[in-house]
């Protein structure tokens, strides 16, 4: 399904970010403490583990906006005239309304 590709395109960018970020400022932070070893080797786990949270977060975000605007929560399609039953796209159980 398209939408289960793009929550593993929010968690995967989530992590590369902030695995990246991560190196950076473990990188800068090492270099002013001089425990660069240490910011090395933690920068880019903790990086890794803020943007996974945020990647989540936003996926959730999303869900919420799509059941707001009447749309399947799984795949996006408009339930807009359905009174509950099966989303007619990906067959999720949709939301009485
Ligand atoms: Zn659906």
């Amino acid at each position: 399904m398209a939408a289960e590709r793009k929550d593993a395109i929010y968690i995967g960018t989530g992590l590369a970010l902030g695995a990246g970020v991560g190196t950076a400022l473990g990188s800068v932070v090492g270099a002013v403490t001089g425990d660069l070893a240490l910011w090395v080797a933690m920068g880019p786990s903790l990086g890794a583990a803020v943007g996974l949270a945020i990647g989540a977060g936003l996926m959730a975000k999303r869900e919420e906006a799509a059941a707001r605007a009447g749309c399947c929560e799984r795949c996006g399609y408009s339930l807009e005239g359905l009174r509950g039953g099966v989303c007619p796209e990906c067959g999720a159980k949709a939301a009485a309304r």
